[in-house]
């Protein structure tokens, strides 16, 4: 089966955007779109996300699209409360900064049937992310283990791409009773737009059954990482790429 896409912008920037991620989504048979309310930045003077005052929008696109689930990073405990209780479809992601914050891990831990995607820390080892995702499931959740790269060496590449780490992670979970998927986030580890779909090929290659995409109808206008962020022509031909892997 061809692998799962998870797409959209950087951080949610307008309702018009997310709905034109949402019609890319919604026209190659995806149904999970990045509508990011909050973002942790390194610069502290950066654009920190909309957070809860764009819910209603989120809830507004859900009303007109119900098949669609939303992809959004947690910051904090109480976010995902408001977030929960709003009835809004989502799957929680963790973020590498936020991947070993206990305290956020072990409340999020505390719920069952839930889906988290979890990203694997800056320099984190593969035993480390899979603790780290045990943390999150004594509850029978489904776990989505996002592989984006670790700080290395590289002269191009802004993260270097844990495949070892991946390959490794699938032949220890092979007789994991939990629900789980490895994903691949080949934006990110790029940096810049021309080797995401290269990428994404290496992820597929090492096992990934899902990726993690930036897309955007402006790359060059997106608010955060407009250089690794692809126009919605390159996503076609990522998904040529998906399809006929
Ligand atoms: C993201 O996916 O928006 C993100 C911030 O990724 P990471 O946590 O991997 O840096
Ligand atoms: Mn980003």
């Amino acid at each position: 089966m061809a692998a799962d896409i998870i797409l959209g912008s950087c951080c949610y920037e307008s309702k018009e955007e997310t709905e034109r991620a949402i019609q890319l989504a919604l026209k190659h048979g995806y149904d999970k779109v990045r509508t990011m309310l909050f973002k942790p930045r390194t610069d502290k003077n950066s654009f920190q996300g909309f957070g809860l005052d764009k819910l209603p929008e989120l809830l507004e696109l859900q009303a007109k699209y119900p098949n669609i689930t939303f992809v959004i990073e947690i910051m904090s405990i109480e976010d995902d409360e408001i977030l929960f209780k709003s009835g809004l479809k989502y799957i929680a992601q963790i973020g590498a900064r936020n991947a070993q914050n206990y305290a956020l891990l072990k409340a999020l831990g505390s719920y069952s049937g839930r889906t988290y995607l979890l990203k694997n820390g800056l320099a984190m080892t593969t035993i480390e992310f899979l603790k780290t995702g045990e943390y999150l499931n004594p509850n029978n959740n489904h776990i989505i283990y996002c592989f984006r790269g670790v700080r290395s060496v590289s002269d191009n590449l802004r993260f270097t791409p844990n495949i070892g780490s991946m390959l490794e992670f699938i032949i220890q979970m092979e007789n994991s009773p939990n629900k789980y998927d490895i994903c691949f986030d080949p934006s990110h580890i790029a940096g810049d737009r021309v080797y995401v779909n290269t990428l994404a090929k290496v992820g597929l290659a090492c096992g990934a059954n899902m990726l993690e995409v930036e897309v955007h109808s402006d790359p060059d206008s997106a608010w955060s990482d407009s250089a690794q962020t692809i126009s919605f022509k390159q996503f076609e031909d990522l998904v040529n790429i998906v399809n006929n892997f």
